[in-house]
């Protein structure tokens, strides 16, 4: 972790609670009092997450000939996470303090307040009295079969099922090395302190590609992953002054992993880690073909040589990238009108990752044409973007609610576009911009083509 100190608490307290007002994220079964270290997301949760998945695989896949896509399952054989390694050692340091009753992850100690002397870490206090480090097993485990005498295990990652499709999807799709496999989905850590709000819980979503090279590129390949992940983040509205690099060093890393960069952010709570890029050498490949006793080799038509493809990983988290999204856009912004000073809260999402693109308002609502043209004009986008249709209340204050959920555009229907006084803007609307506060006039029929240009 970088010695910079960026940790604004008050910051992180107002996103979560702007998060909870507005519907982005919610705690899981908080009905009933909450289960720790999961969450659901609301309506404009799952938009802005849905926005970056589907961001991600249009660059990752869709938009590249070297990586395919694949969907696998959550729960995992036993075999599976024996061969990697996981049911052995997917563990963290554990301890308890005697005092305080606190259980803490031994590894990263100094990012936690003892709870007797708050300010200082669990094991700095001189109350404090800590119990040796215990491996914790960080699998959840579940039972199936009529007598419940199967057990699988909800994945840690999604990498595995990668790995051991590798093959399958080789054959199936005449692909050569270098090449990539793309998923996106839920895996599952028992976390021994879930906390950070969304970014530690117990369970997650991630996207991760494997992407299989001839061993003498992986070197090469990490670093130009790297790059290319950068790229991604700077694209979504994570500006790269805010990303660390750490260039994990030899004793930090895992023992099969030749490089590791983890791409850090800014966050409210301190920086830390979004995603990592590994190199994993053969090391994956190697313990899934002794393990499944098949061989996995890829076969190069051209040299005629057989070997064990090596595997640079870059792995990212969803639900922590979503978070430092909404973290980057929450801006408040002083509006000083003659001595009159008035907060504006805006989320200044880029338009391709906003839950709702454009909203669309009457000027009047009981004018009953006002009304028709936007219902018109609302249906006409629906089919290409999140529209959201509002009449309540004076349309300076509708501008300001959707200011806090970062929607880019607003567009009021007025008395001009009914021409009735004004000939030359019939069926023009008035346009806002949500970061300038800027407005003009766009005729209707242009919308749609300028909300696309803008908003994918
Ligand atoms: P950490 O050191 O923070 O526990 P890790 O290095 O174990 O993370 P990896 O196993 O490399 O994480 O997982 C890849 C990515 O998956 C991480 O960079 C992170 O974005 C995400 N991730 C891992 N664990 C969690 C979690 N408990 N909650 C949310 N996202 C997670």
């Amino acid at each position: 972790m970088a010695n910079k100190d960026v940790t604004d608490p008050v910051r992180m307290e107002k996103i979560v609670s702007l998060c909870k007002r507005r519907g982005f994220i919610f705690q899981a079964g908080e009905l009933y009092g909450g289960l720790n270290g999961c969450w659901d997301y609301g309506p404009l949760g799952a938009e802005l997450k849905r926005n970056l998945k589907d961001y991600w695989w249009r660059k990752t896949v869709q938009e590249r000939d070297d990586v395919l896509g694949m969907d696998g399952a959550i729960l995992t054989m036993e075999a599976v996470l024996q061969s990697s390694g996981h049911i052995g050692g997917f563990s963290d340091p554990m301890v308890d303090c005697k005092t305080c009753k606190g259980r803490f992850r031994a590894d990263n100690l100094d990012t936690y307040e003892c709870k007797e002397k708050p300010s200082v870490c669990p094991g700095a206090s001189p109350k404090c009295e800590l119990t040796e480090p215990r491996e914790f097993n960080l699998m959840l485990q579940t039972n199936f079969g009529a007598t419940g005498e199967q057990i699988a295990y909800l994945r840690p990652e999604t990498a595995q099922s990668i790995f051991c499709q590798y093959k399958n999807i080789l054959d199936s799709n005449r692909v050569k090395l270098p090449f990539g496999i793309a998923q996106i989905g839920k895996s599952f850590r028992n976390e021994i302190n879930p906390r950070n709000y969304i970014f530690r819980s117990r369970e997650f979503e991630q996207m991760e590609i494997e992407y299989f090279c001839r061993p003498e590129d992986g070197m090469r390949l990490t670093d130009e992953w790297l790059e290319t992940r950068l790229c991604f983040y700077e694209e979504i509205g994570i500006p790269r002054a805010k990303l660390h690099i750490l260039d994990v060093p030899d004793g930090d890393r895992a023992f099969y992993s030749k490089k590791t960069y983890d791409i850090e952010y800014e966050f409210p709570f301190g920086i830390q880690e979004l995603e990592g890029v590994a190199y994993r050498t053969d090391y994956d490949l190697g313990v899934h073909a002794k393990g499944s006793g098949r061989p996995l080799e890829y076969f190069d038509e051209e040299t005629k040589e057989r070997f064990l493809p090596h595997v640079v990983e870059p792995s990212a988290g969803c639900d922590r990238t979503v978070l430092a999204l909404i973290c980057e856009a929450f801006d408040e912004e002083e509006l000083g009108t003659d001595g009159n000073s008035d907060m504006r809260t805006v989320m200044r999402f880029m338009p391709s990752m906003a839950p709702i693109k454009v909203a669309i308002f009457p000027l009047l609502k009981k004018n009953e044409e006002q009304v028709r043209i936007c219902r018109e004009i609302q249906k006409s986008l629906q089919p290409w973007m999140n529209v959201f249709y509002d009449d309540s209340g004076a349309v300076g204050r509708r501008y300001r609610r959707q200011d806090e959920i970062g929607t880019p555009f607003c567009v009021t229907v007025d008395f001009e576009t009914l021409g009735e006084e004004t000939p030359d803007l019939k069926g023009t609307v008035t346009l806002r911009h949500r970061d300038s506060m800027e407005q003009e006039r766009l005729p209707v029929v242009d919308l749609l083509p300028w909300l696309l240009a803008r908003v994918r």
